[in-house]
């Protein structure tokens, strides 16, 4: 069975690209029929929050991303623990001493000599004595996994294709700090083999990680008496803003701010789903529609561009598809389907209904008219009969009788019945105004 799985780690909101990858594994797992896990990486005490946790929860609850299950990495302490103390016993982590200052040191007269900033391995050099004496110093360590520089690593993924690592080109990486916590790189792999994590979808900022971890994940295996497991690692191309480029405002850009904004979770969640995809990008509000096309064959390698403009497009024409039923509770009071379905084509966001709503309710403010057009709204207001479509039968009448037409025909009737020059369609609009209000409001703007 399919298991994909969204990893944040507490120390902030989700913002639009934590969201893009929450959604893609989110639909992977769908598609498959499998299973959704939200895993928080919460492993780093000093900057995880509760409230960015219960954030999380309720951002995806908003978007309407559920996980089938949860599980929170500072509860599962000891699993990590094990699997350091077998990696250990494998003779692939070893303890390091260096300070930071050494190794800054370190990297810049390795980068002054045009070489590659790598670990030097100094630690995996010193003698039982020197380690003895760091250790008599007080001084405590910080383990990094050994990689095995023997075998290239290579794997092939679901978006880049096949991929070759020389793991001479990557520094042993630090798994645990000298006070005994734990970087994300062991944790992670542990993790994603216990949960029979089948696929790995994540940003491309974790290819060199997914090297790192193949190794791990290897390493592991052969410890626990040699059981194959590896997830299929696939890694999309990085969000950028319209710009063009990795902006601040996307890496803030967040639940809230939709919100604020009036966007609609479902037109985010549409957007989303395609961008950086060769699927056309669609203002598709049903979810089995975008489970059942999401493909990884169609992600491209070319950053997926974050378009504001385009997520508004998505979603008036989302909005000018939803039913009375979904959206009635965020509607002005006395609004009723039909006036939903009159002032739902006008809107870029709900909450304007109100706005448009007054045009019904009232009291409209109609301006200035021609003693002509005065003349004309005065007959206008006469020949008002009520029918199934009175708008029709008004104009009509007016235009026999008066051989107006078109805009000279329409504006002033629009104006004097809503005080605006454009909305809603006046055949929908006309029936919610109601008779009396209409003749009123003709009357009121001919004697104006
Ligand atoms: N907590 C990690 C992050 O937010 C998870 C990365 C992963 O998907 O493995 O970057």
């Amino acid at each position: 069975m399919t298991v994909t799985r969204f990893a944040p780690s507490p120390t902030g909101r989700l913002h639009v690209g934590n969201i893009r990858t929450a959604l893609h594994n989110w639909l992977l797992a769908r598609k498959a029929g499998g299973r959704f896990m939200l895993r928080i990486d919460d492993t780093d005490a000093a900057r995880s929050r509760e409230e960015y946790v219960t954030a999380i929860r309720a951002d995806l609850a908003w978007l309407g991303i559920d996980a089938d299950g949860e599980e929170r990495q500072s509860e599962r302490l000891t699993l990590y623990e094990d699997a350091f103390a077998a990696l250990k016993t494998a003779g692939r982590v070893y303890a390091c001493y260096e300070t930071a200052q050494e190794l800054e040191l370190k990297r810049k007269i390795q980068l002054g000599r045009g070489l590659p900033p790598i670990y030097d391995r100094g630690a995996l050099a010193l003698s039982d004595a020197e380690r003895a004496a760091k250790e008599a110093e007080g001084i405590a360590p910080h383990w990094r996994f050994k990689l095995d520089h023997d075998e290239p690593i290579t794997w092939e993924d679901g978006v880049r294709g096949a991929q070759k690592f020389d793991a001479a080109t990557l520094s042993d990486p630090v798994i645990r700090r000298a006070d005994g916590s734990w970087l994300y790189m062991l944790p992670s792999t542990v993790d994603d083999l216990d949960m029979g994590v089948t696929d790995v979808l994540r940003g491309e900022d974790h290819v060199s990680n997914t090297a790192v971890q193949i190794q791990m994940f290897t390493a592991l295996n052969a410890a626990r008496g040699g059981v194959q497991h590896l997830p299929h690692f696939a890694h999309e191309a990085l969000l950028v803003g319209s710009e063009g480029k990795l902006s601040k405002r996307l890496g803030s850009l967040g639940c809230d701010a939709f919100r604020e904004r009036g966007v609609e979770p479902s037109a985010i969640v549409a957007m989303l789903a395609r961008l950086g995809t060769s699927l056309p990008v669609e203002p598709i509000a049903e979810r089995a529609a975008l489970i059942e096309t999401f493909d990884l064959s169609t992600f491209g390698r070319a950053p997926a561009r974050f378009d504001d403009t385009e997520l508004e497009r998505i979603n008036a024409a989302i909005v000018h598809q939803m039913d009375f039923v979904a959206v009635s509770d965020r509607l002005p009071a006395g609004m009723d389907e039909a006036g939903w379905h009159a002032i739902r084509p006008n809107l870029a966001h709900i909450g304007e209904a109100a706005d448009w709503w007054r045009l019904v309710t009232g009291p409209v403010q109609s301006g200035e008219f021609s003693d002509e057009d005065r003349a004309f709204l005065s007959q206008a207001a006469s020949a008002l009969q009520w029918s199934e479509d009175p708008w029709r039968a008004l104009t009509s009448a007016l235009k026999e009788a008066t051989g107006r037409k078109g805009k000279a025909l329409f504006l002033p009737l629009r104006r004097a019945l809503t005080g605006m020059d454009h909305g809603p369609d006046m055949g929908e609009l006309l029936p919610l105004i109601g008779e009396s209000e209409a003749r009123a409001r003709l009357e009121n703007a001919a004697a104006d």
